[in-house]
């Protein structure tokens, strides 16, 4: 007998959740082994095609054999098996995908309530722990392909494991699980019965591509019974190996027989989400390439979807075999958020990771899904608007970036996609939207960035483009004004920042007017200039304010809040608006710097320092120094 091995701390834990599971759905166990055993096989499968080792599709098959006088189950495959050293690493450590990321939630869960335990259970691929459930020993003999000798992993629950020699015949894996003990709550037996394991391999395992056989008892009439002879002996029955599932996957099956259940289920259980997905994309598509798609956009966004861990993809079959989990070359960034696979009668089987990016007819495939993805989106937008609004809280940001990043490439792919909060009704509008609501006579798609809309609103210059009838798309996000100056225009509409230095809102009068004004004040002007230095590049009046004093404005194509974003990214440059104080001539301040600037210069220059921060501020920068403005304040206050 050989040594008792501990099971590693994360392990165990797990494995104890899975003895003590109050979770009710624990047929789900079967599901896993199942899943397992599929993926094994197709290792297996995938290998023989890349090594030539002859193996076809149909000497694969999954057994399920139930015991019910010893009250055992077993699983076998034939699929690549384990080593021995695989089966303490693989059974003994939680190693893989599914199991990880489930250990990683219940970090997070540490504390949390049982039912959320319920929860986890009932939504991740949960792996081969979940034998626990409903066993209280599993055995797995398994043995690698191409090897002599097949060795043999055994449970009875946290205490630890053994693994040892033993003799199998074939290579795969033979997973016995020894059901726990009827409970006055709990029927463990039943998995043992034959209609509730088909009800279960139909409810869970149907898509399997490998058969799953097993065998099962008929009653059939006698032929030769004779009329008078009891019921009993009218019947005979006949044992035969039935294959319980449908082995089509669920993206060859036809739209019409799938419910949104079965497309949320298949999603949660692929790719562990616990949130059901907001929409799935089911097509199949004839013509350049020949492909079927099952595309699903998820609700929220993976907690690392904005960082560089991230990974896009889809995973790619051909005819029905995974090739590769993770095809990145299939979606464009700007859609990476989309979950699903693709698959393509077209593709190679045995074609490597380097030959897939230039494969011509990968590229065909991915512009065709990028299309599918925005027609997609788009009538969620027109058809189901609040679903849209979800959608883009999640994932806007990644097409506002895919604008700006493709250097305007995906404009017109993307432009009809955006939502921006309008100061007509503080609500999420479309460009579209804004251009049809626009004002006769007016040619400029109106913009304003800040921090957040209700920063935006108390802009001085927003006042009196709002006064105006016009209504502003509020940028709230730091890629905002980026993509919008990558698009330059929109529907033949010039973007224009109501913060820019030349809005041309006036009539020939008005202009006429604070031309007049200036050209009046020029020293006045050219003093505040001189006292702010390279603060700002130029000082004027302007007839755009209402209330306010003073508004800093820009003039080049840098804003000031865009100024803010690429300063606050760690560059060596830093960036610099041409930035322009602008002052209200019809505001009281207006007159007494008037007087200052005949009386008393060097107050002047305290003003005009204090009103540029002030303007700084309103526009959502920090103060550049903090004790120099307090002084500044403290001394127009003790005058
Ligand atoms: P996951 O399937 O999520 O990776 P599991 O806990 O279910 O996690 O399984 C752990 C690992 O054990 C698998 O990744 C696989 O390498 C191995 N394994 C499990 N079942 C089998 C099997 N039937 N045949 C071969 N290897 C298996």
């Amino acid at each position: 007998m050989s040594k008792k091995k501990a099971f590693k701390a994360e392990s165990k834990r797990l494995l104890e959740m899975m003895i003590n599971s109050i979770y009710t759905h624990k047929e789900i166990f079967i599901r896993e082994l199942i899943s397992n055993a599929s993926d094994a096989m197709d290792k297996l499968y995938f290998k023989s095609l890349n090594e030539n080792l002859g193996l076809n599709r149909s000497d694969f098959e999954i057994r399920i054999t139930p015991d019910k006088e010893k009250k055992t189950l077993t699983i076998a495959d034939n699929g690549i098996g384990m080593t021995e050293e695989e089966l303490e690493n693989n059974l003994g450590v939680i190693a893989q995908s599914g199991s990880l990321k489930f250990k990683e939630d219940m970090k997070s869960e540490e504390n949390a309530e049982k039912s959320d335990e319920v929860s986890v259970i009932g939504q991740f691929g949960v792996g081969f722990y979940s034998a626990f459930m409903a066993a209280k020993k599993v055995t797995v003999k398994s043995k690698a392909y191409g090897a002599d000798t097949a060795y043999m992993w055994s449970s009875e629950g946290v205490d630890g494991y053994t693994v040892e020699e033993c003799e199998k015949d074939g290579c795969g894996t033979e997973i016995t699980l020894y059901m726990k003990d009827n409970t006055d709550d709990e029927d463990y037996e039943e998995f043992l019965q034959e209609y509730k394991i088909k009800s279960l391999i139909k409810k869970y395992s149907d898509y399997i591509r490998y058969p799953i056989k097993m065998q099962t008892t008929h009653r059939h009439p006698k032929e030769d019974a004779p009329e008078d002879a009891p019921e009993e002996e009218k019947y005979e029955e006949h044992t035969a190996d039935e294959t319980l599932n449908s082995m089509i996957p669920i993206w060859k099956k036809n739209r019409s027989e799938l419910k949104d259940e079965d497309y949320n289920s298949f999603y949660r259980e692929k790719f562990y989400d616990y949130t059901e997905p907001l929409a799935h994309i089911h097509s199949k598509t004839e013509g350049s390439a020949t492909y079927s798609a099952l595309l699903f956009i998820p609700k929220k966004a993976p907690f690392d979807y904005y960082s560089k861990e991230f990974e896009k993809g889809l995973q790619l079959y051909s005819n029905g075999v995974l090739i590769m989990d993770k095809c990145g070359d299939l979606l464009p960034d700007h859609f990476s958020f989309v979950k699903g696979l693709v698959d393509s009668e077209d593709l190679s089987l045995n074609i490597s990771r380097e030959m897939l990016q230039h494969d011509r007819q990968l590229k065909v495939i991915a512009k065709s899904l990028e299309r599918t993805i925005k027609n997609e989106l788009k009538k969620m937008l027109n058809n189901e608007r609040e679903k849209y609004e979800e959608f883009w809280k999640a994932f806007g940001l990644q097409i506002k970036f895919g604008i700006y990043n493709g250097y305007g490439m995906n404009k017109e792919l993307l432009q009809d996609l955006l939502l921006f909060t309008s100061s007509k009704d503080k609500k999420p509008v479309t460009l579209e939207e804004y251009v049809t609501g626009m004002k006769e006579g007016q040619d400029c798609i109106y913009y304003a960035s800040g921090e957040s809309a209700e920063r935006i609103d108390a802009l001085p210059v927003v006042e009196s483009v709002k006064d105006k009838g016009y209504e502003i798309l509020y940028l709230t996000d730091n890629v905002d004004e980026f993509c919008i100056q990558m698009m330059a225009d929109y529907s033949d509409k010039k973007f224009k920042s109501v913060q820019g230095g030349d809005l041309d809102l006036e009539t020939e009068e008005e202009k006429k007017e604070i031309k007049e004004k200036n050209e009046d004040s020029k020293e006045l002007c050219n003093a505040i200039k001189e006292a702010l230095g390279d603060k700002v590049a130029a000082v004027r009046l302007t007839n755009k304010l209402k209330s306010h004093p003073v508004c800093i404005t820009s003039d080049g194509a840098l804003s000031v809040e865009m100024e803010k974003v690429l300063n606050s990214m760690p560059t060596e440059q830093k960036a610099k608006a041409d930035k322009a104080l602008e002052i209200n001539p019809d505001h009281p301040i207006f007159d007494k710097l008037q007087f200052l600037f005949d009386n008393d210069r060097e107050m002047l220059s305290t003003y005009a320092d204090l009103l540029y921060t002030q303007a700084m501020l309103i526009e959502g920068m920090s103060i550049e120094d903090p004790v120099a403005f307090s002084e500044e304040l403290s001394k127009v206050l003790a005058k």
